[in-house]
């Protein structure tokens, strides 16, 4: 089916049997007679999709006891404002490693006092910042584990002396993680595990009911909770849409395994940026994400820029212009890109070369 190597930074590529079966749904859902988007989200059948969808969750990132996993509307973007608003009593402590955590914080000041610990704005986020201390007397440390736009990642579970709060928008299911470690993970699911139009939550309940102001009730996760995220009617063709996404990785073996073929495609691509006498990564070399590849032009060939977004959209490349904030080029490389497009894209590098220095 797939016509084009899409490396679009979110919505992004899916796989294809889940946009097959999400076609079949439109038309018939499970022999209900009635499109997905038609059935009730009280009927007996949607409801098996939801409890799919949070099995699914916590098989595949081994989710222990005492969280609860929840389907929003609103996007990742809520989130920057559900967090502080559930638990931020005076004080939260955050790390500024670009644009999604700046507008977290900005949401978090609202609240109280935001301490930011560190920050690498001054080299536009290019790496992430190491040795800053995490108060104790916040009410919890925020974190966004992949910069999106920068291509750095924080690719190993934080220690925090408080409760660690993530946006893993777009890491979450590329790597496997320790979910015990922290006491919210949220995400759009656009970038990895489906279409937009629905936020992820991962929250610890024992965590919640501790701040002293009004929570609204659509912004308060324990009525989400209690609800088992249908306290309003919830995005059904999305979440259809993300329970086949996770059916299809979890066939794949998971979470583990995935990580694995992850972990060759970042490698290709980036010995590919390392090795070619016209590319240079962005990233600091140790922080460089295995989901988003930023590389500009080296010093000298910045104006063969335009000439190679050409030639790579002549190819059947989409979506490898970078971030205007970047520049250059991001190459979004989530689960569901397959290798052959990484293989395609360090072909089109190679032959620009020899094009331009023989
Ligand atoms: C895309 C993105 C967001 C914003 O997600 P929305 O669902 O569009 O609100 C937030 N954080 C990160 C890291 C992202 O990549």
């Amino acid at each position: 089916m797939k016509k084009v190597h899409n490396f679009n930074a979110g919505p992004c590529v899916l796989p294809d049997e889940a946009i097959e079966a999400g076609i079949a749904a439109l038309k018939d859902f499970k022999g209900t007679g009635m499109s997905v988007i038609e059935v009730s989200h009280r009927s007996k059948e949607w409801e098996g999709i939801m409890e799919e969808c949070e099995s699914l969750w916590k098989e595949l990132l081994h989710i222990p006891d005492g969280y609860k996993v929840l389907f929003l509307g609103g996007g990742a973007s809520m989130q920057f404002l559900m967090v502080p608003y559930n638990l931020l009593n005076k004080k939260a402590a955050y790390l500024e490693t670009g644009v999604w955590a700046k507008k977290a914080i900005k949401e978090a000041k609202g609240f109280g006092e935001v301490e930011v610990v560190a920050s690498s704005a001054d080299t536009v986020y290019n790496y992430i910042p190491k040795n800053y201390t995490i108060p104790t007397d916040a009410d919890y440390f925020h974190i966004t584990t992949n910069n999106t736009i920068y291509g750095t990642e924080i690719k190993h579970d934080i220690e925090s002396p408080i409760t660690l709060v993530a946006d893993m928008s777009s890491d979450i299911m590329s790597r496997p993680i320790d979910v015990s470690k922290y006491g919210i993970i949220y995400g759009g699911a656009q970038k990895n595990v489906g279409p937009a139009g629905v936020a992820f939550a991962i929250v610890r309940e024992d965590i919640l009911g501790k701040v002293s102001h009004y929570i609204p009730t659509m912004m308060d996760y324990s009525v989400h909770i209690k609800d088992d995220s249908m306290f309003n009617t919830p995005p059904v063709f999305s979440i259809y849409i993300m329970v086949q996404t996770l059916r299809w990785l979890k066939k794949n073996g998971g979470v583990e395994a995935i990580h694995k073929v992850n972990l060759r495609k970042a490698e290709l691509l980036y010995n590919e940026i390392d090795r070619n006498r016209l590319f240079v990564g962005t990233a600091a070399k140790e922080d460089r994400s295995i989901m988003n590849v930023c590389f500009v032009m080296k010093e000298g060939y910045e104006d063969h820029e335009e000439a190679f977004l050409n030639y790579a959209k002549s190819h059947g490349m989409v979506g490898i212009k970078g971030h205007r904030s970047v520049g250059g080029f991001r190459a979004s490389i989530y689960n569901a890109c397959p290798i052959e497009s990484i293989e395609a894209l360090v072909k089109c590098m190679q032959d620009f070369e020899k094009q331009i220095l023989g």
